[in-house]
């Protein structure tokens, strides 16, 4: 039975839930700390990130790479097409990551405006830079 990660928005907990493939859809998933029902599945973003990166090293043009820490609209473009050439559901949040890269934000100023989505990225990574992790 596959088990999921859930984050409480209420307590900010984190929890696991396994729950079987029918399960998933009817089950209400409620907070094991406080018992809110106000939760968010997490997604496995490192691995996301890492399959997706391995498959864009024969995909990126390494001179676009060179300016990506610079510029953050380059970096966004590249998460777009990379998600394009993976044709693979990515989470909200990453939406939200390539939307705040669009209108220029750095990967420091998304970190800090996503303080959940930092917190998964730096992961066994040892640091929170979006970019870092991602290995480009
Ligand atoms: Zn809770």
């Amino acid at each position: 039975m596959p088990s999921y990660d859930f984050i409480c928005l209420d307590c900010r907990k984190r929890f696991e839930v396994s729950l079987s493939y029918s399960e998933y859809d009817s089950a209400v998933i409620r907070c094991q700390h406080c018992g809110s029902s106000n939760i968010r599945r997490k997604i496995g973003r490192i691995r996301i990130a890492r399959n997706a990166s391995d498959r864009m090293q024969s995909l990126a043009d390494p001179t676009r790479l060179n300016s990506i820490d610079d510029d953050p609209q380059a970096l966004g473009a590249m998460m777009r097409q990379m998600r394009s050439e993976l044709g693979e559901e990515m989470p909200a949040e990453f939406d939200e990551v390539v939307d705040r890269l669009d209108h220029g934000q750095s990967p420091e100023q998304i970190d800090s405006a996503m303080p959940d989505l930092a917190d998964n990225f730096s992961e066994g990574a040892g640091n929170s830079s979006v970019a870092d992790d991602l290995d480009f």
